[in-house]
């Protein structure tokens, strides 16, 4: 009799049956890869004199895949609404548990979830380089036991519904990638959570904390649409994984999506850089990001949609 190997859960088979190679790929045109880099420098024509020179790093105009949302979603909320950002348990736990998460797929042996949590933060807290470790040193001894017991259960709930990532899937995580545009001026980034596989069979994951929100699918786009124009390869599915619920949602990358992609990315990239280096007038659109606006107080159509939605759902 031969020794199996332990069995996949249920919710890992999902998993591989989701994103595993045998699901195929959509063939791409040769073509598509110039033809959106020039649909996004042609876009970018008529604000080219706003941008700066992009002779240094500093120089350029940047946007990531929060700031492209934002601007579809509220433009005032974009320009002047999001008030300054400060870490808390909640907003932690996904930093420390992606960087776990991380680490467990390079790592050898078995190792319990709690002990990586507790590095994690040890070393995040002592790398000065990370802004999150302003907070983590400040902690008190409860603060910091219910950060461990909230992230290592997190963990230990990934490791249930997401399947142990071996070396020969070629992982990468928390892995930078980059879209440079018009000679430098303009610079456009991410941070992928994980990627498996080598292109053009790569398949992007992002890894949620919480609840399914239509934009992570377009940011999960936006992401394809860079590998596409920064590597020559698109890769051949997206995904969101939510840990909470062990669901993957994912998307096959095709030449529809990345069109769309392109043009969601070209009309939020102008408009930004007119909002922001143009001083147009910024458009409301009240939507979910009323509820944490700092501009709130003095936006008739936040507070107007802030109270039918009490109406309807009672908060
Ligand atoms: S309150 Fe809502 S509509 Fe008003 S600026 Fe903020 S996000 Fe936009």
């Amino acid at each position: 009799m031969t020794e199996q190997g332990p069995a996949y859960t249920p919710a890992q088979q999902r998993v591989i049956d989701v994103i595993g190679r045998s699901a195929g790929r959509a063939d791409l045109p040769d073509s598509l890869a110039n033809e959106l880099r020039a649909e996004l420098d042609e876009a970018l024509q008529p604000v080219l004199e706003l941008l700066p020179d992009g002779k240094s790093y500093e120089n350029r105009f940047f946007l990531n895949k929060n700031a492209l949302s934002n601007v579809h979603s509220c433009e005032a909320f974009y320009v002047g609404g999001q008030g300054e950002f400060e870490w808390n348990i909640a907003n932690s736990r996904g930093t420390i548990v992606h960087k776990a998460v991380e680490v467990s797929a390079h790592t050898r042996g078995d190792i319990f979830p709690s002990d990586l949590i507790e590095e994690t933060i040890a070393r995040l807290s002592n790398d000065s380089s990370k802004n999150i470790s302003e907070f983590l040193v400040t902690l008190d001894e409860f603060g910091r036991a219910e950060l461990v017991a909230e992230c290592s259960s997190l963990l230990t709930r990934f490791f249930e519904g997401f399947p142990p990532i071996k070396k020969q899937w070629h992982p990468q995580t928390e892995s930078a990638m980059t879209l440079n545009l018009a000679n430098n001026r303009v610079r456009v980034q991410g941070k992928v959570d994980l990627a498996l596989g080598r292109p053009p069979d790569k398949v992007i994951i992002d890894l949620k904390t919480g609840n399914a929100f239509g934009a992570h699918r377009d940011d999960l786009r936006l992401y394809a649409l860079i590998d596409l124009l920064a590597i020559g390869h698109a890769p051949r599915k997206v995904a969101s994984y939510y840990i909470d619920s062990a669901e993957i949602h994912a998307e096959d990358i095709t030449e529809g999506t990345l069109r769309a992609a392109c043009r969601r990315l070209a009309v939020g990239l102008v408009r930004a850089i007119e909002l922001k280096l143009g001083n147009a007038e910024p458009v409301r659109r009240p939507g979910n990001n009323c509820r944490w606006c700092t501009l709130l107080d003095s936006c008739d159509e936040g507070q107007a949609y802030i109270a039918q939605r009490n109406e309807e759902e009672g908060w």
